[in-house]
């Protein structure tokens, strides 16, 4: 039952692993303290409360709702525009929504690929007739309807406009506690603001005294293919972290438990690019000038795209790689 006097909350979920829900969850004993500040009106992970149940509500009537995931189905579009309408605050809640994450990489693709690789022609799959989803089929005189696949992901302000940003992948709980303290004490930035500290992540690492002004690497190396020194920043030891082009606001999470940073907080608000700019970045980490020397340094990134764009590729200037087979449909 909801309760009128508190501000009102939703949570949706769109293309994503599910984590950014699990975020909510580890609020531990703090999401006590949120469940009995707001009243939550729609979390389909966790409530049932229906679709139809929000296109009930006035326009406006939910205080904030908190959109996770890339938007990549006719449905997630859909919900995209209805949490919109319905709230005063939109945020766009972890590193999918904010910059089309892990699932933004399917960009690299058409979705005639991605349904002849995931439907035809996988090894484990036995479909002689190639048949591919519908979004309609009718049987028996009934009529079954799925949501479209768009042939390109989308962040979410790719779609409808979005007030706020938390990034991460997934956000971490005492960023989500400090943006709902933050809306609850009406104490918010300005409108379009990443909720996380505007520096970057080395800043905040325990190593950042051990990296070295000037750096001169030769190959990057994995993190299984060497014995990390948990004493060392870990790019002078010759391994991918991309701390000094990404957001601060995880605490170093990653460096603090031996693991290169991945990016996923995105960039500073000084970027435009992340893959530009964290390949920037590493390059000038590089001890060689001739083109064979860089050659042979980059040759040690084994995948340039999902190293460097791995959150950010819809978020990009490149978006996408173009589809010669279906140019008109790309562009949706
Ligand atoms: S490069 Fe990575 S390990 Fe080194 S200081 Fe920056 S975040 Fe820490
Ligand atoms: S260290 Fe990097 S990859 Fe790890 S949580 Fe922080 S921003 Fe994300």
């Amino acid at each position: 039952m909801s309760n009128p006097t508190k501000p009102q909350v939703a949570f949706y979920w769109c293309a994503s692993c599910g984590g950014c829900e699990e975020a909510v969850v580890d609020l531990a004993d703090g999401v006590l303290a949120v469940v009995d500040a707001v009243d939550i009106i729609f979390w389909p992970v966790a409530l049932d409360f229906k679709r139809s149940d929000v296109e009930a509500r006035p326009d406006g009537s939910i205080a904030v709702a908190f959109v996770n995931g890339a938007v990549r189905t006719s449905e997630q579009e859909e919900m995209a525009h209805l949490m919109r309408r319905k709230a005063q605050v939109l945020i766009a809640f972890g590193a999918c929504s904010h910059l089309g994450g892990i699932p933004g990489l399917a960009n690299l693709w058409d979705r005639k690929t991605i349904f002849r690789g995931s439907y035809s022609d996988p090894p484990s799959v036995v479909n002689p007739e190639g048949t591919l989803p519908q979004e309609s089929w009718q049987e028996d005189g009934r009529m079954t309807t799925l949501p479209a696949f768009r042939d390109t992901v989308r962040t979410l302000d790719q779609v409808v406009e979005v007030d706020y940003y938390i990034p991460g992948c997934p956000p971490t709980p005492k960023l989500l506690m400090d943006a709902v303290q933050a809306i609850l004490t009406g104490a918010l930035p300005p409108r379009g603001s990443v909720l996380a500290p505007d520096i970057a992540l080395c800043d905040q690492c325990h190593l950042k005294a051990t990296k070295p002004d000037r750096l001169l690497l030769t190959s990057f190396k994995r993190p299984h293919q060497v014995l990390i020194d948990p004493e060392t920043c870990l790019l002078a030891q010759g391994l991918l972290c991309l701390g000094p082009a990404t957001r601060a606001g995880c605490e170093a999470l990653c460096p603090s438990g031996n693991m290169p940073c991945s990016g996923c907080f995105g960039p500073t608000s000084r970027v435009h690019d992340v893959g530009a700019k964290l390949i920037s970045a590493v390059g000038s980490a590089f001890d060689a000038s001739s083109p064979d020397a860089i050659e042979a340094v980059l040759s040690t990134i084994p995948d340039p795209v999902g190293t460097f764009y791995r959150y950010s590729l819809p978020a990009s200037r490149l978006r996408r790689k173009v589809s010669q087979a279906a140019p008109a449909e790309a562009a949706q």
